[in-house]
């Protein structure tokens, strides 16, 4: 039984569906990503809950990929939001309006270092595209690296920089951009045994010693090799790095890893950026931000997704040294630091404090990452189950030995199933492999358990149990 929830369904107001839906599945655009066989249609929200045209009620275990952060339509974020409309919708950065001015120092007082300049954008993929940007015109050098299995956006500048082929198209990729060796615990090739120091990976636990972890080392010194071949002079832009890969499927990078990663990139020049797109706003429970988590401080952060619980905004924020080489040049966006968004982004910052979500994550994360061990000891195709908070993956296999990637039909079957029973789950990584747990994170203990128990139904069908 899914927990109880008091809210209702409401009929959907547009044209009506039901008569028209098949005519419209029959004809989706090309290149929308409609992740299930039959397209869901999703007409309310409320909390950690979703309902479809049909009145079926979800848990919705991917929050609009990782972006509800502290549940639909939440009450307060609601109310920011209904309170700004009223006052002024827009108005560019031609002239300002006091929220930006709050928001901004709002999201600084969460920062720390010396990260106090921010700039708005509407979505992640503009703030990685400026966050580059503004590296390239502090160190004067163009050439940049990020990670194989790292996804950073989708303009035709950050294809480069999102390594992963899945994303790529026919168009020039990889300008300017270097891609370095992915350090996955799981299926890098120093990876497999060492690294892993969670205490909810028993038996996969790092087997270096503190501090000298090898396998860090050689992906290190691989990354040193890319600028040493690969970058004229040896001089290196930027380094881009998500601590937990999101989109390639919530792979850890090893501890350690950023820590020396950083070193090496500043030894060469280069300014560290992080993207928290994901990992942003509490979602790894420990720490607000993911870096902190790494012990690391970047040069310049990117966040978007969480940031505005849904509402398109995105953020790049900086150390006023940085901030200066732009403010040399003319830099606008039309819409970024709209007054609504500002006063949303506000309202979340609230209510992450006010609810204590940041512990939410991490308590509920522990016990759905416990849960999610049981059924990797339960069933074969269970190969890994990594994260932290509620930054969950879990990857499906043939057989735990090989670790060959489970067939994409039978990754979608599993993930059909447990959708029909009324959780939604992500998918992802290079294999599509990977089910992607990144759930509001007001989610309740009885949500996990229920979607712990759908997706047992549905392994043990696959399992033909
Ligand atoms: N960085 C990361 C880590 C992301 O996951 C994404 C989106 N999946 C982006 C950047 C790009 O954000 P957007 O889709 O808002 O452009």
């Amino acid at each position: 039984e899914m927990p109880p929830c008091d809210v209702k369904p409401l009929p959907h107001d547009g044209p009506d569906f039901d008569r028209a839906m098949a005519v419209r599945k029959a004809n989706l655009p090309p290149g929308i990503l409609t992740f299930y066989r039959e397209p869901v249609y999703i007409n309310q929200g409320y909390m950690q809950y979703l309902w479809d045209t049909a009145g079926k009620r979800y848990i919705d275990l991917f929050a609009g990929i990782v972006t509800v952060s502290v549940g639909h339509c939440h009450p307060k974020v609601v109310a920011a939001a209904e309170k700004q409309l009223h006052k002024l919708w827009h108005t560019t950065n031609i002239y300002l309006h006091p929220k930006i001015h709050e928001y901004a120092e709002h999201l600084v007082s969460k920062m720390p270092g010396n990260l106090k300049v921010v700039y708005i954008t509407n979505s992640g993929s503009e703030a990685n595209d400026l966050a580059i940007l503004m590296a390239r015109m502090y160190t004067g050098v163009y050439d940049c690296i990020s990670l194989r299995n790292g996804y950073h956006g989708a303009s035709p500048y950050l294809m480069g920089v999102t390594a992963l082929s899945t994303w790529r198209y026919n168009s020039p990729t990889g300008f300017g951009f270097q891609n370095a060796m992915n350090p996955d615990p799981y299926r890098g090739p120093w990876g497999g045994k060492h690294c892993r120091d969670s205490p909810a990976q028993p038996g996969r636990a790092c087997d270096c010693a503190e501090g000298e972890c090898q396998a860090c080392d050689m992906y290190v010194d691989q990354l040193e090799d890319v600028m040493r071949y690969s970058m004229p002079k040896g001089r290196v832009g930027a380094f881009i790095a998500e601590v937990i890969q999101g989109v390639g499927g919530a792979v850890q990078l090893p501890d350690g890893y950023l820590k020396k990663a950083y070193e090496k990139i500043r030894a060469h020049g280069g300014v560290c950026i992080s993207d928290e797109v994901q990992t942003g706003f509490g979602r790894l429970g420990s720490h607000y931000w993911g870096f902190e988590s790494q012990d690391v401080m970047p040069d310049i952060v990117t966040m978007a997704k969480g940031m505005g619980n849904g509402y398109p905004m995105g953020a790049v924020v900086t150390t006023p040294e940085i901030a200066a080489t732009l403010s040399s040049a003319l830099h606008f966006n039309t819409f970024g630091g709209n007054p609504v968004a500002c006063a949303v982004g506000s309202a979340v910052l609230d209510v992450i404090d006010e609810e204590k979500t940041q512990a939410l994550s991490a308590n509920i994360g522990t016990y759905f990452i416990e849960e999610l061990q049981k059924l990797r000891s339960e069933f074969e195709v269970v190969g890994d189950v990594r994260g932290k908070g509620l930054m969950i993956g879990v990857e499906l296999v043939k057989d735990k030995e090989s670790r060959t990637p489970l067939a994409a039909e039978e990754v979608t079957s599993i993930w059909e199933d447990t959708k029909n029973m009324g959780v939604l789950i992500g998918k992802g990584g290079l294999f599509g492999n990977c089910l992607r747990i990144k759930p509001p994170m007001c989610i309740s203990k009885e949500d996990v358990d229920y979607s712990i128990a759908a997706m047992r139904i549905a392994l043990q069908k696959h399992a033909g149990k």
